[in-house]
């Protein structure tokens, strides 16, 4: 079996940052609380909670002493207000394509025009966008609910449409394509940002050359559910939080295996899979050894050819 490992696997530009702010401001000795989880990754959330931080729902669950933590998904501008009323430290690592998108929903508020968000309406980024706008919103999750949508309250209405950062691009192209026949008017922000464009391109490719995907990344990460899906659409795609749920059986017969992960899957954890799957094959071959080794270094046992080639 070949595994192939997708080149922009693990962790994107905004969660590196929040991380590295995290463990810094940690390494400082500061106390720090993050708003919800830092990351979509139960395992690195873990790792920063033995390291001291916590995690808190809401405001008011930040203990004397604390400094707050704005994590990539970013807050709405509610959180901000109550923030500064209560003289609490905090450090903003939104991302900034995420705050992009907030400054959309502001401008959509300024102009009174209607916001239209595609995405996930329970997913914090999702609440967060809403939460910077005072105006109308509809948000959708795809192209048979925009449809649905009856439109601004007053036609006239001006429309902004944005996607969250994470959305499937195929289906963002579609409602797109909709909105610009449907309503002439609608001014349309493409949003969906590099990492996520440039990972779903790549499962999409990686999934056309295996047998099998498997996405590597949080349950509840966003992201990471959608390189599931579009990979499900070449081949079969598998997902796993951790090496431990991998199942042997899944590659019986398999000849090629791609992986890749979420924007918030730490560079552990995929190593730790990548050995997990490497190890039936051959023991012998680290992590470093198998990112490293090319067509002419793969290792052969018995009549398997093995080894891990990045796509
Ligand atoms: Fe920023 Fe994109 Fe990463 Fe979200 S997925 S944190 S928007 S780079």
């Amino acid at each position: 079996m070949e595994i192939r490992l997708a080149k922009t696997a693990g962790f994107c530009f905004g969660v590196n940052r929040a991380v590295e702010l995290t463990y810094n401001l940690l390494d400082e000795g500061h106390k720090v609380a993050t708003l919800g989880p830092l990351i979509h990754n139960p395992q690195a959330v873990a790792d920063m909670e033995r390291r001291g931080a916590l995690v808190v729902d809401t405001v008011d669950d930040i203990p004397t002493g604390y400094e707050v933590i704005i994590r990539s998904h970013g807050v709405p501008r509610s959180i901000y207000d109550t923030l500064e009323q209560r003289g609490l430290v905090y450090h903003d690592a939104t991302c900034p394509f995420v705050k992009k998108i907030q400054n959309i929903a502001a401008k959509a508020e300024a102009e009174g025009a209607v916001l239209l968000v595609a995405g996930d309406k329970t997913h914090p980024e999702v609440q967060g966008i809403v939460g910077h706008t005072g105006g109308e919103v509809f948000v959708f999750s795809d192209l048979d609910e925009l449809k649905a949508w009856k439109g601004p309250s007053d036609p006239s209405k001006p429309i902004f449409a944005v996607a969250q950062t994470t959305f499937q691009v195929t289906k963002w192209q579609e409602s797109s394509e909709f909105l610009k026949k449907a309503y002439t008017n609608a001014r349309i922000f493409d949003t969906i940002c590099n990492a996520t464009w440039a990972r779903q391109q790549e499962a999409e490719d990686l999934s056309q050359q295996c047998d099998i995907i498997v996405v590597i990344g949080g349950h509840h990460s966003s992201n990471t559910q959608k390189l599931v899906q579009v990979a499900a659409k070449h081949t079969r795609a598998v997902t796993v939080e951790t090496a431990s749920e991998l199942r042997p059986e899944w590659f019986a017969n398999v000849k090629t295996a791609g992986v890749t992960a979420g924007a918030s899957t730490p560079s552990s954890i995929i190593e730790e899979v990548l050995n997990s799957m490497s190890a039936e094959i051959n023991d012998s071959m680290s992590f470093e050894e198998m990112l490293n080794a090319s067509e002419e270094k793969r290792v052969h046992a018995g009549s398997i050819v093995k080894g891990i080639v990045t796509s």
